[in-house]
């Protein structure tokens, strides 16, 4: 359990809650209310391995970084493991993965050196995701380090532009942020306005991370259908592609992202569980992002097959 001063953080919304019961709900037969579960590998031993480990840990998805998240190396990678890998994905019946490009990657800072080295390791990441086709590259759109967030999202936009061409297999995905410091994201309107101005806007879509909306101040505790439909309002429920799944050690609107494991945190278990359950989310990616170990991870993956019973 959290201790009482986590607990004492959380400023639960409750308004609204028996609000917008909307259209999806009767649209998705109960047999059909299913999620892809998995978490965060390491990437160490290999693409096949991490098949592999996910299979034993109970999902069938995964999330891995394209390389190290803060040093910013790629390693060689070999044919033969990502092939292994895709026969992998197909004999287990995974859903699409995760990938997650690096946190050093920053499109819009107010440095040139900066922005120009995230252009590349976006650049060779997508390269790389080709071995993998059919699957979500997903990114945090950058922290504008003081330029304004108009400024951050034309860059951001201008750097998808140079290097999503309608060719790719892969659909990028911008991930929701806390809104913490300069961060760009923070808002359903700040992504949605940053694929307003890509060229292939068919090639993005969003990864919501339940953490992060929650300590953006979107209340997913108190009105879940609320916010699911002001996301489909600003951006389009079709473009959610995936969802990262963490409980918050923070209060909704704290704009902290502190990730916690399922039902410690101030989301708490009840509305992880209806979130995970939601119509309109069915069929989508759900990753774990939560601070766990091994044992962790296989017993939230446990938790949330037990509710898809
Ligand atoms: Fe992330
Ligand atoms: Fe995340
Ligand atoms: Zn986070």
């Amino acid at each position: 359990m959290n201790d009482d001063m986590g607990y004492s953080q959380c400023i639960r919304k409750t308004e609204g809650s028996e609000r917008g019961v909307f259209h999806f709900y009767e649209s998705v037969p109960m047999e059909e209310k299913m999620i892809f579960i998995g978490c965060h590998l390491s990437v160490t031993d290999g693409y096949e391995a991490m098949g592999k480990r996910m299979t034993r840990f109970g999902g069938n998805t995964f999330a891995w970084f394209t390389r190290n998240p803060r040093g910013g190396k790629t390693r060689a990678v070999d044919p033969e493991d990502i092939d292994a890998l895709r026969m992998h994905l197909q004999k287990d019946g995974f859903g699409p993965l995760v990938a997650h490009g690096s946190y050093t990657m920053n499109l819009c800072s107010a440095k040139e050196e900066t922005r120009a080295n995230g252009l590349d390791m976006l650049r060779q990441d997508l390269e790389r995701m080709e071995l993998l086709p059919g699957n979500y590259y997903n990114f945090h759109p950058g922290s504008h380090t003081g330029q304004g967030i108009e400024a951050g999202i034309t860059q951001i936009a201008d750097a998808l532009n140079l290097v999503i061409t309608p060719d790719l297999h892969t659909t990028v995905l911008l991930e929701t942020m806390a809104g913490k410091g300069s961060e760009i994201g923070g808002t359903f309107e700040e992504l949605r306005e940053i694929i307003d101005r890509a060229v292939h806007p068919e090639k993005i879509g969003v990864c919501l991370d339940t953490c992060h909306v929650w300590d953006g101040g979107y209340d997913l505790v108190g009105d879940p259908d609320g916010v699911l439909q002001h996301f489909d309002t600003v951006i389009g429920l079709e473009r959610l592609k995936a969802v990262h799944f963490n409980d918050s050690k923070n209060g909704c609107g704290s704009r902290k992202d502190r990730h916690e494991k399922l039902g410690l945190g101030c989301i708490g278990m009840d509305a992880m569980k209806r979130i995970a359950l939601h119509p309109v989310l069915q069929n989508l990616p759900f990753i774990l992002e939560t601070p766990n170990e091994d044992e962790g991870y296989i017993r939230e993956i446990h938790t949330v097959l037990e509710w898809q019973q």
